[in-house]
């Protein structure tokens, strides 16, 4: 799989394709399914394991901002794969937090988790998912290098904005039916800029109720 997204340049960087050869998708999909395919797949709850050249596009794009000893938040953290992906990139000296509202995945993550490589940093606390609304993200942890958010927000979500460092990045689905996936910088100064990387589609980031009814 990361061969595969190699050859056709959706991964560049080094660290990245060691990331996910260290993290296996595998243990975070759902029993049976194509592991290694390229494309999302259901997870229960109205939710989806991003496809895995989406979890490579968003590692890139913080990959400066996820260097040993850094913070990194990762909203609406699904199946744990990318909080686990953190979690080895910033070390145990640094800290990575996933924040999902559906309380079943956050258990399933975790059990996810248990069995993959960042199991150790789990342990020791370095690595932490819990059960939120993560359009306020994790004030406990800020400030953060990194924030990724996994479900498309009609709008950046204040809290998020507040929660990242000067000179940190924030990535994130924007939009509603067309989504454009904004990377966002903290500059030193506290000034915010803001470039669309690519249209994508991603569930919404919304209310849990909203989610399960399937609004
Ligand atoms: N990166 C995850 C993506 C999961 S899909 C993965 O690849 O596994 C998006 C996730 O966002 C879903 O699990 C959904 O339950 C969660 N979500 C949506 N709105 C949310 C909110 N307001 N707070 C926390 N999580 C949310």
């Amino acid at each position: 799989m990361v061969e595969h997204l190699q050859r056709y340049g959706v991964i560049s960087s080094m660290k990245v394709a060691e990331v996910m050869e260290t993290i296996d998708r595998a243990l975070f999909v759902p029993d049976g399914a194509l592991a290694y395919a390229d494309s999302p797949m259901a997870i229960g709850y109205n939710a989806t394991i991003s496809a895995p050249h989406m979890h490579a596009t968003c590692l890139q794009l913080l990959e400066q901002n996820l260097q040993p000893g850094m913070h990194a938040l990762d909203v609406g953290s699904g199946t744990g794969y990318l909080t686990a992906c953190f979690a080895i990139m910033v070390g145990p000296q640094g800290r990575a937090v996933g924040v999902e509202h559906i309380p079943e995945l956050v258990a399933s993550s975790i059990k996810n988790i248990e069995k993959s490589a960042a199991a150790p940093l789990l342990k020791e606390g370095s690595l932490s998912v819990h059960a939120g609304d993560g359009r306020q993200g994790w004030p406990e942890c800020a400030p953060y290098d990194a924030i990724h958010v996994g479900a498309a927000a009609p709008e950046i979500p204040q809290a998020l904005l507040d929660q990242l460092k000067p000179g940190g990045r924030m990535v994130i689905p924007v939009g509603n039916m067309f989504q454009d996936l904004k990377v966002v910088d903290k500059n030193m100064d506290g000034s915010i800029s803001i470039r669309s990387e690519t249209s994508v589609r991603y569930v919404p980031l919304t209310s849990r109720d909203a989610q399960l009814r399937g609004d």
